[in-house]
């Protein structure tokens, strides 16, 4: 399963079709704006994080003003712009449980190895070696 380049959906391949989730955002990503084929709410991306709009005055991403809930909201508690190195954990693994004592900061390396752990108890050995659970 991939995902959609601009809302970060998943996406079913297929072949050559672009690489986005719908006609919208494939028209969003070529025209730069495209607000109004959004109307506000929230959804689950492909990764499985909860994205919600950002707020009005937020013009960090105008063709695709959604953020993770999970960064929006150490946003709020740290009253400041997560910069995009930072990466925002959560500390149960459910990513959809977005209370901010659930939540931490961290970088991309510390991150992976974070889910390393987690995904540790999933992985198989197949002939001698290590594979992924994904
Ligand atoms: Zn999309
Ligand atoms: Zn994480």
């Amino acid at each position: 399963m991939k995902k959609c380049l601009l809302c970060k959906k998943c996406v079913k391949w297929n072949g050559t079709k672009p690489k986005y989730c719908s006609r919208k955002c494939y028209g969003v990503s070529r025209r730069g704006t495209g607000n109004s084929n959004y109307k506000g709410g929230h959804y689950i991306d492909c990764d499985g994080y909860k994205r919600i709009r950002l707020p009005y005055n937020d013009k960090r991403n105008k063709s695709h003003p959604y953020i993770g809930e999970h960064r929006m909201v150490m946003e709020k508690h740290l009253n400041r712009i997560l910069k995009s190195i930072e990466i925002v954990h959560h500390i149960n693994g459910n990513k959809l449980d977005n209370r901010i004592r659930n939540l931490v900061v961290t970088n991309q390396s510390i991150h992976a190895s974070e889910h390393g752990k987690l995904l540790n108890p999933f992985r198989k050995r197949k002939k001698g070696r290590y594979i992924a659970s994904k």
